[in-house]
């Protein structure tokens, strides 16, 4: 298990569409190496998610965990480790959210996206198995914007007010606890 270098915004390779992975190269072991350095990353930079193009390969692979009280994100509701290799996400209501989203790729930034507030996963886990799991809400905003950096898209591309940009200390300062920001109750 290694930590690895953290892309940041302006590197190219965030900006690619990464490719998919074979049944065959995932169970390799230089795909699963990536995918336990994937969770020691996201967890030592105390990331919600991070995906592989973040890490320099773009390859589409992407690990999302929210633990109960995440110390970057204690308004977002828990999600269990989640592997998730050629993930398509479906949206299955029109419904939409706001919210404010970082990410680790750029620093000390947030800014409000609009997102798919119900949406449909479907995966193969690290085993090659497939899934799917359907999200709702804050959750569904942590799969789309993990899923987005797998077809080169950060969530500045989506701030579409950008006087909502803050820095980490002035959302807790300035933001966190008005009526401006929205949980899963602002669901529309
Ligand atoms: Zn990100």
């Amino acid at each position: 298990m290694a930590l690895l270098k953290i892309a940041e915004v302006g590197n190219p390779i965030l900006r690619r569409r990464s490719r998919e992975v074979s049944r065959e190269e995932l169970l390799g072991p230089t795909m699963q190496t990536l995918i336990d350095d994937l969770i020691e990353t996201m967890r030592d930079a105390d990331g919600a998610g991070i995906a592989a193009p973040q890490v320099h390969l773009p390859v589409r692979i992407c690990v999302i965990e929210i633990r109960p009280n995440h110390p970057r994100y204690p308004e977002k509701e828990p999600i269990p480790l989640t592997v998730l290799v050629n993930p398509v996400v479906t949206p299955t209501s029109d419904a939409t959210l706001e919210s404010f989203e970082g990410c680790l790729s750029v620093p000390n930034l947030r800014g409000r996206v609009r997102r798919h507030a119900d949406i449909l996963v479907r995966f193969w886990d690290r085993a090659g198995q497939e899934r799917e799991v359907r999200a709702h809400g804050i959750q569904a905003v942590t799969y789309q914007h993990e899923c987005d950096h797998l077809d080169g898209r950060l969530f500045v591309d989506r701030v579409t007010d950008p006087t909502s940009f803050t820095t980490w200390r002035n959302y807790a300062t300035f933001v966190k606890d008005s009526k401006d920001v929205a949980v899963p109750a602002a669901v529309r």
